[in-house]
């Protein structure tokens, strides 16, 4: 499908630039280096020609929420553009484990004991090892993916003490009728309590936000990609 004109008619590149520029003015803001701020540009529904002239224009970190639509669509990129990294940001059921460890350089998504145990045999059949966050339901929500707050310790204790694997950080998508600054600097507030470092949170509407509570990972889509049809 054609894709449709977007802000002001901007390319991808320079939406790409734009981002990464309020990325280093909400990093200075807060006193940190923009350095320590990973952009995920998040791909899911665009297709190559869409994503080339964001590889193009030096974006190397993408994200995608569904193993089987990356799947189809990174390995040849990665085989054209080889210093790419992928990272899963979508839910992950356990049957999609395999190829997940396969092809992905990150998952954001350890949520459930059932999910680490299949992720860490995995990881040890093929020798990857994938950078690995725990996502928080930190709202609650009951349709949301996440473990719950009260869950977390037990679900890292797990990971780190039975099944040996590292965790990176958390991550969390806040409720949509909510204020995510709040998600944030609770996130941020469990990752200390638990000695982790990583935190990825932060989308188009929020990313600057997010910086400002401590994101090293930002995940966001329609601000690099335009709107998705
Ligand atoms: C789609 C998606 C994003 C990016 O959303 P935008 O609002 O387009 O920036 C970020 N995180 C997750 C988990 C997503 O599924």
């Amino acid at each position: 499908m054609k894709q449709q004109t977007t802000d002001l008619d901007q390319s991808a590149a320079q939406r790409l630039a734009a981002v990464r520029a309020r990325i280093e003015e909400a990093a200075r803001a807060a006193g940190r280096s923009a350095d320590a701020v990973t952009l995920i540009a998040v791909s899911k529904t665009f297709g190559p020609e869409a994503i080339i002239p964001v590889i193009e224009a030096g974006q190397r970190v993408f994200g995608e929420n569904r193993v089987q639509e990356a799947k189809g669509k990174w390995p040849a990129l990665r085989t054209r553009f080889p210093d790419l990294a992928l990272h899963l940001i979508g839910p992950l059921q356990s049957n999609k484990a395999r190829d997940a460890v396969a092809l992905f350089d990150a998952i954001h998504t350890v949520d459930r004991p059932k999910i680490a145990r299949v992720l860490a045999a995995e990881m040890a059949r093929q020798g990857r090892r994938p950078t690995l966050f725990v996502q928080v339901n930190t709202g609650e929500e009951p349709q949301k993916a996440g473990v719950a707050p009260r869950d977390l310790g037990p679900l890292l204790a797990l990971c780190r003490e039975e099944l040996g694997l590292a965790i990176a950080g958390l991550m969390c998508i806040p409720p949509l009728d909510e204020e995510p600054a709040v998600h944030f600097a609770f996130l941020a507030k469990l990752a200390a309590e638990h000695g982790l470092s990583g935190l990825s949170m932060g989308m188009s509407a929020d990313y600057e936000t997010a910086i400002g509570f401590g994101a090293t990972h930002v995940r966001v889509g329609s601000a690099i990609f335009g709107p998705r049809g």
